[in-house]
């Protein structure tokens, strides 16, 4: 293990106060002996550094998935009340409200006669790539309904039912969105987007229910064994990285008008209750909002293919859950014993709220939130769903993937597009893309290995099982 960290448990690590001068608090991480390998030294200096800024209560923290990220690491949560507390969009990252959602179907594998088919199918209904454009191109008001209103305003347009609504995070929509903080060129960014999945490490995957954990939670869940369902993984395409840019700006500006000092710029970040921190918070949730509307748009049109091709409505497909992981909200946590507001910022993380925790279906309630933990191409992703430990370890948050080990231009090297394509058949995995280049860098081996980093958050308690989801066919943007 590193120098100078602290093995706390079997899967805890402490990285202690002076790790890197300035420390306020020490920052704690979780992992295996077997993923030690993955581990970064300059990801743990990023925990480290993220414990020098104002406010930060308890720890630093970061999930088994941890990775290099722009100032914050990927994996990190980091709490900061609202008093006296700031706010980072290093802690968010550039695709606001990147998330996944998972929706059944009543279908099982024998009746995906014709799996191709439908992959090919599934990937002309969905604008995939880099400059993928909406089959729907939006107004600028109707813009506004969706930054303003999120996935309602997707519902309320006809993608969807009120049950999708009631099945995401937050509703699927933060009630602080200022769309007047959103920037003429995030706006034209967005405009033709709604409705894309974008490129890269997005995706739309077709999976099996896998071996069921734990029975009571996966029912509550409605999911099955044998069951075949969609995962979909996006977020707020360009208007939330431009919306990330233009307030990287005016918040590396703040940083140094409120006096605080950081050891990497990369970390800018205002104080929660000053005009630019106000003015990034009302962005990033309006960002947010693109980003459910978005998945909203994406579950329509997939719904059509599966009408389309199997006669089932949009409420035999319905949702089992929505989750953001690259995000920053107002919670209420328990701080030394004590109910506090306090802004979460989550990176590439997952919020995990346990049992009789609020925001949740009543229906849900007595389990804790659903959480889906996608793992790769060719590995498993999971169903879990959120505890009480949590809840008193990491402000209800869990990881949120296996984690990248390899960077996308080494993948290039390492792997073809044809390769990767050629050994997913074997294990009849599908696999479609605009170019052969997008398969090579998500190559199953550039992530770690998915059952690992779900076994840590589970030993950990952080997360519990309730079903694992094999891959059938995926389309990577
Ligand atoms: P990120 O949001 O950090 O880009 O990705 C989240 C996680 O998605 C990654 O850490 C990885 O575990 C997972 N992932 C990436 N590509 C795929 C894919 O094609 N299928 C599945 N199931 N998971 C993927
Ligand atoms: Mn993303
Ligand atoms: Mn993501």
């Amino acid at each position: 293990m590193l120098k100078g960290v602290t093995q706390i448990s079997d899967v805890e690590w402490e990285v202690p106060i002076g790790y890197v001068p300035g420390m306020k608090v020490s920052g704690r991480f979780f992992l295996s002996n077997g993923l030690e390998a993955t581990l970064e030294e300059g990801a743990i200096r990023q925990l480290a550094n993220v414990a020098t800024m104002p406010g930060i209560i308890n720890h630093s923290l970061a999930m088994p998935d941890i990775h290099w990220g722009y100032g914050f690491p990927i994996g990190g949560v980091a709490a900061f009340p609202r008093e006296n507390g700031v706010i980072s969009p290093g802690g968010v990252g550039f695709d606001i409200n990147c998330g996944v959602r998972l929706i059944t179907t009543p279908l099982k594998v024998k009746d995906l006669t014709s799996k191709k088919a439908l992959i090919e199918e599934l990937f002309h209904a969905v604008p995939t790539g880099v400059g993928a454009k909406s089959a729907r191109p939006v107004s600028s008001s109707d813009l506004t309904g969706i930054l303003t209103d999120g996935a309602g305003w997707a519902v309320e347009q006809g993608f969807g039912t009120e049950h999708d609504l009631v099945r995401c995070e937050e509703q699927g929509r933060m009630k602080e969105a200022n769309p007047d903080a959103v920037s003429q060129k995030a706006r034209q960014r967005g405009i033709p987007q709604p409705g894309t999945l974008g490129a890269g490490n997005h995706f739309l995957e077709v999976q099996v229910v896998g071996e069921i954990a734990d029975h009571k939670a996966a029912g509550l869940f409605g999911v099955e064994q044998g069951q075949v369902c969609v995962m979909i993984h996006c977020g707020s395409r360009g208007l939330g990285h431009q919306v990330c840019t233009d307030h990287l700006k005016t918040l590396e500006a703040a940083t140094k008008k409120y006096g605080i000092n950081l050891p990497d710029r990369q970390l800018a970040c205002a104080p929660l209750d000053s005009p630019e921190g106000t003015a990034y918070f009302g962005a990033m949730a309006a960002a947010a909002n693109y980003a459910w509307a978005n998945r909203q748009m994406i579950t329509h049109q997939v719904r059509q293919v599966f009408s389309r091709a199997f006669r089932i409505s949009p409420e035999e497909m319905p949702l089992v859950y929505d989750v953001a992981h690259n995000i920053a909200k107002f919670e209420t946590h328990q701080v030394n014993g004590v109910a506090t507001e306090v802004c979460v910022h989550r990176k590439g993380a997952t919020r995990a709220f346990g049992p009789g925790s609020p925001d949740l279906p009543p229906e849900l309630t007595s389990i804790g939130q659903p959480v889906i933990i996608p793992g790769s191409m060719g590995t498993s992703s999971y169903l879990l769903h959120g505890t009480s430990t949590a809840m008193e370890r990491t402000f209800g948050s869990t990881c949120h993937g296996a984690g990248r080990v390899m960077s996308r231009s080494e993948a290039k090297r390492t792997f073809t597009g044809q390769q990767v394509k050629a050994r997913l058949g074997e294990s009849g995995i599908l696999v479609r893309a605009p170019n052969d280049a997008a398969i090579a860098e998500e190559a199953p081996g550039v992530y770690k290995p998915s059952g690992e980093v779900i076994r840590v958050v589970i030993e950990a308690g952080l997360s519990a099982g309730v079903a694992r989801l094999d891959p059938l066919g995926v389309i990577k943007g």
